[in-house]
């Protein structure tokens, strides 16, 4: 966490989750970043997301770190705004598709591995949503 990405961590603390639109070009990007990825202007501005998306691409990790389970499920979710993230998949890899709809979702974890200054800090994992 920077003072710059703190307005991202206090809204997934409400629940809410923010990503950056710009005036310059009108596109919305993650992560959050003083200057536009697509037309390098700084006149950004936060706004929330729907939340909703769907997958664009996701993997298994067969072998993870310590203290990590292995089997984890990770993806590329597009969301509805269109900025595309990693995120945590928290469905069986099998009952997985390639555009099936999820919604970001604010979860707690109670972790083994130190996350440093955001170890009390919700994080978000994307469930899959039914259609
Ligand atoms: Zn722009």
């Amino acid at each position: 966490m920077t003072s710059y990405t703190e307005p991202f961590w206090s809204a997934l603390e409400e629940g809410r989750f923010l990503i950056h639109g710009c005036d310059g070009c009108e596109e919305a990007f993650f992560p959050p970043s003083p200057i536009c990825p697509h037309c390098h202007s700084t006149d950004v501005r936060w706004e929330e997301a729907s939340g909703e998306g769907r997958i664009h691409t996701y993997t298994r990790q067969h072998t993870t770190a310590a203290d990590f389970e292995d089997g984890i499920v990770v993806g590329v979710v597009e969301l509805a705004e269109g900025p595309r993230l990693l995120a945590g998949i928290d469905a069986r890899y099998e009952a997985l598709s390639i555009d099936d709809p999820v919604d970001l979702e604010v979860r707690r974890y109670d972790q083994a591995f130190d996350r440093g200054r955001l170890a009390d800090s919700p994080f978000y994992v994307a469930t899959v949503r039914s259609e």
